[in-house]
């Protein structure tokens, strides 16, 4: 298998203390979902971040970002849209469990830093837009057949909001 570029050697680095190692790379993380999103299949996550050699070990900062596509909350159509992750970590010889990473002997792999950022940026419940109003009503009118018994019956179980009300009594005049 090739060499991730996200892993790099530390040798280097650790003989110097501030010494600094940038990773910039485009890479192929398949799986970066949660139950509301997932980075768009074949899109590449930007990695920009640099590794630096600290005292008790190497900090990583800079950014991650990825492009993600999930669902609309309130009208189910498809959404797009970008996280664009700060990332500041510690890695050391003796991690904080939750806060800081385990620092290996010889290398570092920046994958399951990168990873943890997109997944905790991925929207809980991605909205296509502030405004949206749920199924767009010319598209899914609020009254489809002229089966009117039905009404009633079939829209009970949605949520009412107002404006869905004052849709529902334009409707009725004709
Ligand atoms: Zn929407």
């Amino acid at each position: 298998m090739p060499a991730s570029p996200l892993v790099a050697p530390l040798t280097e680095l650790r003989r110097h203390l501030g010494a600094r190692r940038e990773v910039e790379a485009s890479v192929d993380l398949p799986g970066l979902a949660t139950s509301t999103a997932a980075v768009v299949d074949g899109e590449p996550v930007e990695v920009d971040l640099v590794i630096e050699s600290i005292p008790q070990g190497v900090s990583v900062s800079g950014t991650v970002r990825a492009r993600w596509v999930g669902q609309c909350r309130r009208c189910l159509d498809d959404v797009l849209g970008d996280v664009d992750v700060d990332v500041k970590e510690i890695f050391e010889r003796m991690p904080t469990e939750g806060e800081t990473w385990p620092l290996g002997a010889d290398e570092i792999d920046l994958e399951p830093v990168v990873r943890e950022a997109v997944l905790l940026a991925l929207p809980l419940a991605p909205l296509c837009d502030e405004g949206c109003l749920g199924p767009a009503p010319d598209r899914f009118p609020a009254t489809v057949e002229d089966d009117d018994d039905r009404d009633d019956e079939g829209e009970a179980e949605l949520p009412r909001d107002p404006r869905w009300a004052a849709l529902d009594q334009l409707d009725l005049g004709d």
